[in-house]
């Protein structure tokens, strides 16, 4: 038979893939994630994909930005530097984007993550600031986690277009751009760079649709990425988690944070 267009990502899929700690584990071996987000304007975006990343099994996070005061009031746990991001130290992946704005330490400092040799998730600001050409130069790999509107500036496409073709669109932007395209939405797909099927997830509410939520999301994706998850299976896997801690939360108003602390309960009853 053809393979198919796109497959529904499993609980057993899911509980293959979750990252535990082995016995003989350490910090940096379960995966150190480094997170370049927020600014003046937005120190919030920074502490949620902190939060996505530590609750998401980070062993460790490294937080380069101009956030750190609002970081660490709320992690202290969070391993501050002030340099870029080049200098923060050894990471297993990068998270590049919330809150990012548009100063030009937030362009200096994605151009130096994009240079590394480790896996890198860009969301948010960073889609806007990247080129493509940094992408296609890369030899980890690229996740890309766009919403329709996001999507449609990466594609020159409208926010239209995008919406009444979403399928095509995440196809197009992993293509395009030689990346895993995880396009957010009432269903969030997840295309992986060199074709094959675009993974559906089944766990979305739209009790999501609230501020910070994409930040914690990209956090967490970042943890899977660091923990050793190709890709696709660190987008798809993250996106799952995401919709079942909304879920867990009930048929009720909910907060970024909220979802963020609620992993520790989805992995529990996943594992
Ligand atoms: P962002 O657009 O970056 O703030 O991210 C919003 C998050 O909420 C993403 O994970 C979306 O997939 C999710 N989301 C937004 N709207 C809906 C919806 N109507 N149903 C399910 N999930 C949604
Ligand atoms: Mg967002």
């Amino acid at each position: 038979p053809a393979a198919p267009d796109v497959e529904a990502l499993q609980h057993a899929d899911v509980a293959r893939l979750l990252p535990r700690p082995a016995a003989e584990s350490d910090k940096y071996r379960r995966g150190v994630v480094g997170v370049v987000a927020g600014s003046a304007r937005y120190p919030g975006a920074a502490v949620m994909a902190v939060a996505g990343a530590l609750y998401g099994g980070a062993g460790a996070v490294r937080y380069a930005g101009p956030a750190a005061d609002a970081v660490i009031a709320r992690f202290p746990e969070t391993l501050v530097t002030a340099g870029p991001p080049s200098a923060a130290g050894r990471v297993q992946s990068w998270v590049v984007g919330p809150g990012l704005g548009d100063d030009p330490q937030g362009r200096q400092a994605l151009a130096d993550v994009l240079a590394s040799d480790v896996p890198v998730l860009a969301d948010a600001d960073a889609l806007r600031l990247l080129s493509p050409e940094a992408l296609y130069d890369r030899r980890a790999e690229t996740v890309l986690t766009p919403h329709a509107g996001e999507a449609a500036a990466l594609l020159g496409l409208s926010r239209e277009e995008v919406e009444s073709a979403r399928l095509a669109s995440a196809r197009a932007l992993a293509s395009r751009y030689g990346v895993t395209a995880l396009l957010k939405g009432s269903t969030t797909l997840v295309a992986p760079p060199a074709g094959g099927p675009v993974r559906v997830n089944p766990t979305g509410t739209g009790w999501l649709a609230t501020a910070g939520s994409g930040d914690v999301l990209s956090g967490l994706a970042g943890a899977l990425l660091a923990a050793g998850l190709r890709g696709v299976d660190a987008a798809s896997v993250a996106a799952y988690l995401h919709g079942l801690s909304a879920r867990a939360l009930g048929a009720a108003p909910l907060t970024a944070m909220e979802v963020a602390e609620g992993l520790r309960g989805v992995w529990r009853d996943v594992s």
